[in-house]
Order: structure tokens, then sequence, then C-alpha cells
């Protein structure tokens, strides 16, 4: 991770005290199991500020873990820069479900059967399966860089352990991709599809990565040291939208009220975090709430935003 300075925060280490216990109370996720070997007392939080590009840090901030549906951001972004807003909202609506992450069931009721947003899993499958490239790997190694770039990161890569437990164990992801290629909405051959979302989910980062990713956004798309755009602006602010309405699963809403930020989580316990114009957040703790959101992780946000008045609202 490239930025002016890191240092540790005591103040940020205080809080981290007072979230940690909570993780107790939360479950690791075992639907894919190699994430059941997380260590459920991790608890790391950073920090990347924009105005002078450090970051600060707290808890386990090494400890790596594996991106989830925080990479449903990701793919999002670089899909709609290759391929326009036009073609990906034909095939995926905007507006937040009320149901579980990996639920098929609003897709059999809508009409058109295409998937309420990106940020569930039948959208993002539709997403990944509009990656441009020749062929899988290509697909892949060209999304990587993306992110390699975002967490200004060259040494980005996957979990194979966590991307071929996944991949095994699918049932349910598979089902959602036959079901819409079936109504017209996803094209092409599932398996290859199931290859590149595993390894998009299975991408690999510590918060400190995962925070100077947020600064991209929070600074509208653009490389907070270089102030290149990496993401054109109005399709950093689709994502930063997305993330308010259904970042935090069917928690959104209270979410929003409670933290009142930007934000996307993964069932490894990560939680990306974005204060528009003012920094990038990278949190990470395994152990779950019943809907799917780290338990500690979200305590320790609202913890921040309490003593440093996070909420855009
Ligand atoms: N790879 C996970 C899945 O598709 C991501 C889910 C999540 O983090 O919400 O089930």
């Amino acid at each position: 991770m490239f930025c002016v300075t890191c240092d540790a925060s005591k103040e940020l280490e205080d809080l981290v005290a007072k979230a940690r216990p909570y993780s107790q109370h939360g479950k690791l996720a075992s639907y894919i199991p190699a994430l059941e070997k997380a260590n459920k007392d991790d608890l790391s939080v950073a920090i990347y500020h924009l105005d002078d590009g450090t970051c600060t840090y707290a808890g386990d901030y090494q400890e790596k873990f594996t991106l989830q549906s925080i990479s449903k951001v990701l793919s999002l972004a670089y899909v709609l820069a290759h391929i326009g807003e036009g073609k990906v909202f034909q095939k995926v609506g905007m507006e937040p479900t009320g149901d579980p992450f990996n639920s098929i069931a609003k897709l059999e009721t809508s009409k058109p059967s295409k998937p309420l947003n990106p940020m569930i899993n039948a959208g993002a499958l539709v997403v990944t399966s509009l990656i441009p490239g020749q062929n899988t790997s290509d697909k892949w190694e060209k999304f990587l860089q993306f992110v390699q770039t975002l967490s200004g990161n060259t040494e980005i890569g996957y979990c194979k352990e966590v991307q071929e437990s996944e991949f095994e164990t699918s049932n349910l992801n598979r089902a959602l991709c036959y079901f819409m290629r079936q109504h017209g909405v996803l094209e092409g051959d599932v398996e290859s599809i199931m290859e590149l979302y595993t390894k998009q989910c299975s991408i690999e980062m510590n918060c400190l990565d995962l925070a100077r990713i947020g600064a991209v956004f929070s600074n509208n798309g653009r490389d907070p040291l270089s102030k290149k755009e990496l993401i054109p602006e109005q399709i950093a602010r689709i994502c930063k939208t997305f993330m308010v309405t259904c970042g935090m699963y069917n928690a959104s809403g209270e979410f929003a009220m409670k933290v009142g930020i930007p934000a996307k989580s993964g069932v490894s316990g990560g939680i990306l975090g974005v204060i528009p114009n003012r920094c990038g957040i990278g949190v990470f703790s395994p152990a779950l709430d019943e809907k799917g959101n780290s338990l500690a992780g979200w305590t320790l946000l609202e913890l921040m935003n309490k003593k440093y008045d996070f909420s855009i609202f």
C-alpha cells in the first residue's frame, strides 16, 4: 500500500478495544467452508485521509481477508467504465431489496425478471458476466490489475483456498445464473462466470489497502496522491449511491441511520467505507450478525461516527 505515511492511532485503538468484544456474539460465515478458518477475535481498521494522503490504523491491521461482496462495487465500477450505463442497467436494476443477498425470490416475482440491483448476488453475477475480455483469464487479469491500481498495491492477488472452496460449493449462485440465463438476463458459460466471480470475491488484502480504495471513491474516482482519474466521477457517484442504498445487505437502512456513510460489506467480515471528499475506510472483523455484516466492524463504525461525525446526512 502506497501512501505518504501510515501511523498507528491511539484514539482508534481505544475504539477498537471497545468494539472488539462484540465479535464474540457473531458467527463466522460457514457456507464457504474456508471462511470458517478465520480468527473470530480479529478486528482492524484503517483510515486513508484525503487532505494529506496519510493513513491511520489500529487493531490487527496486517491481517488479510478476502473481499467477497465488497468486490461487487469494484466489478460494477469496472463494467460501467468499459461498457457504459445503458448496457449495464438494461440487465440490472437500481432498487434496494429487503431480501438476503443470495435470495432468488424477487427474480421470480419481478417482471422483467432482472436482478433488483448489482449489490445482491444475482445482480453481481450479471455484472461479472459483462466483464469484457477475450477469455476468462484475460478478463481476470485486467480486472485484477484495476483493483491493484485502485489499492495502489501491485502485490494484491486472490486466495486460492477460499476461491476453490466457494467454487466447489456455489450451488445457489449457479442456480441464480441458470435461472437468469433461462430468462435471457445473463449470457455466457455459467462455469466460466462462476470462476471469474469466485476469483473476484477471493481477492485478498488488508484494511490499509481497502482504505486506499475507499479514498479513491471518496476523491470522486481520482487517485488520492497523483490525482489521476481511475474511475470516471459519474461512475464513482453511482457506486457510492448503491453503497448507501444496498451496501449493507438488508440492514442498509439501519446502517444509514446509525453511521450514515456509503459502505459495502462482505461475508468475510470486511467493510469498505467512504466519506465523500474526506477519507476512505477499511474495516475487518470476521464474526457476522444474522444479516451477514461484521458485528464488531459495524460497532466500530458506529463508535467512529460518534467520535468523528462521519454521517453525510
Ligand atoms: N462470494 C460470496 C457469495 O457469492 C459473496 C457474498 C457476500 O459477501 O455477501 O456468496
